[in-house]
């Protein structure tokens, strides 16, 4: 027998969306900007002398950590940056989440939060969200190992103002807090970024994949407390110093400085958001209030899987979750009015 097959770590993976390499499909399925990263990024791009990639690129990236500090108005100390925010908050469980106690964070979030603490043998517990999908900030006051909140939500779209999430900080003075901000662009409302001043233990998780139009580079990144991203590279040098390649850091520090553009292609994404959703509530749909550049929305007869399916044929792609709850519901990222529009055309079907 092969003996060693005993000491493999097992886990069960996140399963990633679909990239499908058919072109003419319709695109809903993974969040992404429906719009190209600004002219300027393009244009840098083009630039970019290629034959450097023979070189490591900066282990410090402190290129873009730099853009991101003057973007935000922080120093570049309190700046972690990683592949993705998803190598960043993996980076995080295994950083401050090292106690017996379990980790907090909803029953209904980003899916990878349970696979990172399953890796990791982080223990974990998953307060449910209340019936209207909202996570209970009382849930979150008991004694615990760390708490990550997503807000806005994923996949619920819904996004909590800055009163929930102090909230949630000054019954945890004890643990690192973590808000994952993927979508706030998109929300109504401020950024926990606001009170990392007053609380030492808040970790804030922002992704360059959904407002600035980047996914393709993986780029994301925690700003915090000086002696949290002190934690963090110590831990990350102990795994791998080189993360973010040279591209990434080039082109991500352009794109920081080109919030005009961002904001502008932001404002038609949230315009666009708001249009398809009254005109899914008109086919029977019921969408969850949404913050994000998606819509989570489920039909009041048809079960969530024969759509999702449905639409698959037809070459529109969304995402399904087989999960107790949500089974029904269907999440649509907002892509282009013309894209929204053949979406609603299909769905009228069902009305
Ligand atoms: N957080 C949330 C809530 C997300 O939905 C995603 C996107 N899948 C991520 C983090 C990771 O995004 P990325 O790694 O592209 O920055």
């Amino acid at each position: 027998m092969k003996k060693w097959i005993d000491n493999i770590r097992r886990v069960e993976p996140y399963v990633p969306g679909e990239q499908p390499s058919d072109a003419d499909v319709i695109k809903l399925n993974t969040n992404e900007n429906p719009y190209p990263p600004a002219p300027e990024v393009l244009e840098t791009a083009k630039n970019t002398d290629m034959g450097l990639l023979r070189l490591y690129p900066d282990p410090t990236a402190s290129k873009l950590t730099d853009a991101l500090a003057d973007m935000h108005g922080v120093k570049s100390a309190q700046i972690f940056p990683g592949v993705g925010s998803d190598d960043v908050l993996s980076m995080i469980f295994l950083t401050f989440f090292n106690s017996d106690k379990p980790v907090l964070f909803p029953d209904i979030t980003y899916s990878f939060y349970s696979v990172w603490a399953d890796v990791y043998r982080i223990p974990y517990e998953r307060p449910a969200l209340d019936c209207d999908f909202r996570i209970r900030a009382r849930d979150y006051y008991r004694e615990n190992g760390g708490v990550v909140i997503a807000n806005p939500n994923a996949p619920t779209s819904i996004y909590e103002g800055l009163d929930f999430i102090e909230d949630i900080l000054r019954h945890n003075g004890d643990s690192v807090v973590v808000v994952d901000e993927a979508y706030i662009d998109f929300a109504e409302g401020p950024s926990a970024l606001e009170l990392l001043p007053e609380y030492d233990n808040l970790i804030v998780v922002r992704t360059f994949s959904k407002s600035r139009s980047m996914a393709g580079l993986r780029i994301g990144y925690a700003v915090a407390g000086e002696e949290l991203i002190k934690a963090l590279n110590d831990v990350k040098y102990s795994v791998n110093s080189y993360t973010l390649n040279r591209p990434s850091i080039e082109l991500g520090a352009v794109a920081a400085r080109c919030g005009d553009y961002y904001d502008g292609i932001t404002r038609k994404v949230v315009a666009t958001r708001e249009r398809a959703a009254k005109e899914l509530e008109k086919l029977g749909f019921e969408c969850l209030p949404s913050g994000a550049n998606f819509l989570f929305a489920r039909h009041g007869k048809v079960s969530g899987r024969q759509i999702f399916g449905e639409l698959r044929e037809a070459g529109i792609y969304v995402r399904h979750f087989d999960a107790p709850r949500i089974d029904d519901f269907l999440r649509i990222t907002v892509g282009t009015d013309e894209q929204m529009d053949r979406l609603i055309d299909f769905l009228k079907r069902y009305s």
